[in-house]
């Protein structure tokens, strides 16, 4: 269907990868004489306002129309299949040049998907001969990787912007630097941010980085913003290697995946990252494999539903759904959207990637408690460099709630799967995300998620109060009718429960043993720190005389408790591997024995979910909130 964006902007019909790489081909006088061209109206309006920017906006409701292709110069081809090489255009400057040595500055809100997502920016950037500055004043392009999820992130983004303007047209106006918004807010605020506030010069989305390039260059050839917003069906930036942010980090993550189906009411991810595709496991294995070799200690597989992950690029594996395994939902789960059989899932992946290093620790973020089958608890259990911290979203204790969500399950079949989770894995740490004040919530549903998570008694919970987002579900046909002092009191009495029971929580490991992956100096207190296979921080009093260096395992004895951290007494350098084989995990059967067969976990499936001893681990103090799952 035919969607006007901006009154210059480029009307069509429903647009293609293929025939977007057509029209970014187009020089910006072009396609906007072909917008033109394609409306008549818009260009007599045009005519009176010549003033006006004109933009260039792509996305995926209006890809280029016929005109494009028309307008085209002759011998301009699309390029195919993805690449790792930024797009090319025969008649602009070979790709190498494009840079020229400029140099970016990147600023990186929200979620660790957004850290990932920079990282293959980067790549894209690095590989065009643009150069990263750490300094903003010296940079010709400034980027902010933004996030959409809640409306306090969107506002800084906004106040943002506003300090970048004046950096433009008063502090460097003979040299005022690009501004460039990616990620999240850049498809769902393009006009706003080229056109009403005239802040921005490139708007680029999570599924365009490989043309940000020649966006670029567009925009350097023209007065005109420009917008690439297409989201696809099939990039996952699996041939890319990601430049690291921080290339001394011994902790990396690794996105596996990209997009959610699930369009639960409160969310904005489906309509601004598109729909779940997986990269296939020998691209991921491979990148493991390079990491360890560079010394990386730690990797948490990254996805916008990660336990959803289906490799479809080969069949005949375990977990292929149609030989009746890995892709069953949790009990008492259910799915709007209609599932897909085939595939290679996330319990082969996990287990693969546990396999390339026994030294290094292996996490996963952000899951959705309907993709945990028996397989991939299995595979948590077995593997003793897999981390037992299981984030398991809650978001409401009431099932009326949960229903108006469209979460897909019922507070009973919530609870019953963290009592199967504790009994196959008897020290899991479980972390969640709640919301407080989500449309129509009463005061009975709000105690239901009150006593759930002192049922439950999480080790870490990511507590907000409910903001609605434009063109969700919920903003379509639900009210946003708790007042803000409500949610803010709801709130506040949720954060009260989790740290309630968290302290306890921690308070039972005083005096216990423990592996932690040393990390270095805290920011705040210059103190050694690292974190424990539950998500831990904890923080470390180191004898004199040992030395330890980033990476390195220590086995500690925990000394001190709160709700968000632990302190601990430094004992000895180890391995992994050594720990764990003088100190067995609960439950651990180590992968490589005899008995070790994930793929005959179905055999024990569910049975006797004996309920189990709350986990010992406690509240962790995460860097980045997960904004998904
Ligand atoms: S909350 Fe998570 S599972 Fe639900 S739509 Fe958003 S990203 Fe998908």
């Amino acid at each position: 269907m035919a969607h006007r964006l901006t009154r210059t902007s480029v009307s069509a019909g429903l647009g293609c990868t293929r025939s977007i790489r057509r029209a970014l081909a187009t020089t910006s006088a072009a396609a906007a004489e072909a917008a033109s061209t394609a409306n008549p109206a818009s260009a007599s309006s045009d005519s009176k306002n010549k003033s006006r920017r004109r933009h260039l906006v792509f996305n995926n409701r209006t890809g280029p129309s016929l005109q494009h292709f028309l307008a085209q110069p002759l011998g301009t081809q699309p390029t195919g299949a993805s690449s790792a090489e930024p797009e090319m255009v025969p008649y602009m400057p070979t790709v190498s040049d494009w840079g020229e040595g400029r140099k970016y500055y990147v600023e990186v809100y929200g979620c660790q998907m957004n850290v990932s997502d920079t990282e293959i920016l980067m790549s894209v950037l690095n590989k065009a001969g643009y150069q990263r500055t750490m300094a903003l004043d010296d940079a010709d392009v400034i980027f902010l990787m933004t996030c959409a999820i809640r409306e306090k992130a969107e506002d800084r983004i906004w106040s943002r912007l506003a300090f970048l303007k004046t950096l433009k047209t008063k502090a460097r106006p003979d040299r005022p630097p690009m501004v460039g918004v990616l990620g999240c807010m850049a498809e769902r605020l393009k006009e706003r941010l080229l056109e009403s506030d005239r802040l921005v010069d490139v708007v680029c989305g999570p599924d365009a980085y490989r043309s940000l390039p020649r966006l670029l260059s567009l925009r350097a050839m023209s007065a005109d913003g420009v917008a690439n917003v297409m989201l696809s069906a099939d990039e996952t930036y699996a041939d890319i290697t990601p430049v690291r942010l921080d290339a001394n980090r011994v902790s990396v993550h690794l996105s596996v995946m990209r997009g959610c189906n699930n369009m639960c009411s409160f969310c904005i991810v489906p309509f601004t990252r598109g729909t779940e595709r997986s990269r296939d496991i020998d691209s991921i294995v491979d990148e493991v494999r390079r990491l360890s070799r560079q010394g990386v200690r730690e990797v948490t597989l990254l996805g916008q539903n990660v336990n959803s992950y289906r490799d479809t690029s080969a069949s005949a594996a375990f977990g292929d759904s149609a030989g009746g395994g890995g892709s069953d939902l949790s009990r008492g789960f259910s799915t709007i959207y209609r599932r897909k059989d085939g595939g290679r899932r996330f319990a082969e992946l996990l287990h693969r990637v546990a396999q390339v290093d026994a030294e290094m620790r292996v996490r996963f973020t952000s899951p959705h408690p309907k993709d945990f089958p028996d397989e991939l608890l299995q595979v948590i259990r077995d593997s003793p460099n897999v981390c037992r911290t299981i984030h398991l979203p809650l978001q409401s204790g009431s099932t009326a709630c949960l229903q108006r969500m469209r979460r897909g399950y019922s507070r009973d079949a919530f609870l019953e799967l963290a009592r199967h989770i504790r009994s196959v894995i008897p020290d899991v740490a479980l972390t969640t995300d709640v919301i407080a004040g989500f449309c129509g919530e009463t005061e009975a549903e709000h105690r239901d998620t009150v006593d759930v998570m002192r049922t439950v008694g999480f080790d870490n919970a990511f507590m907000f109060a409910y903001s609605m987002r434009e063109r969700t579900h919920a903003h379509r046909r639900l009210q946003d009718d708790v007042p803000a002092d409500v949610k803010g009191r709801r709130l506040a009495e949720i954060i009260d429960a989790f740290h309630e029971t968290a302290r306890a929580r921690n308070q039972r490991l005083v005096g216990s043993h423990g592996l932690v992956l040393y990390e270095g100096l805290s920011k705040k207190r210059a103190r050694p720190f690292g974190s424990d296979d539950y998500g831990h921080k904890v923080f470390l009093d180191v004898p004199p005389g040992m030395l330890l260096a980033p990476g390195d395992y220590v086995r500690v004895r925990i000394d001190g408790a709160s709700s968000a951290s632990l302190t601990a007494a430094a004992i000895e350098k180890t391995t992994l591997a050594r720990h764990y084989r003088e100190h067995p995990q609960p439950g651990c059967l180590p992968a490589g024995s005899p008995d070790y067969r994930p793929d005959n976990a179905r055999a024990q499936s569910h049975a006797g979910h004996a309920s189990s001893q709350p986990a010992a681990a406690a509240a962790a103090a995460a860097e980045r909130t997960p904004c998904t799952g």
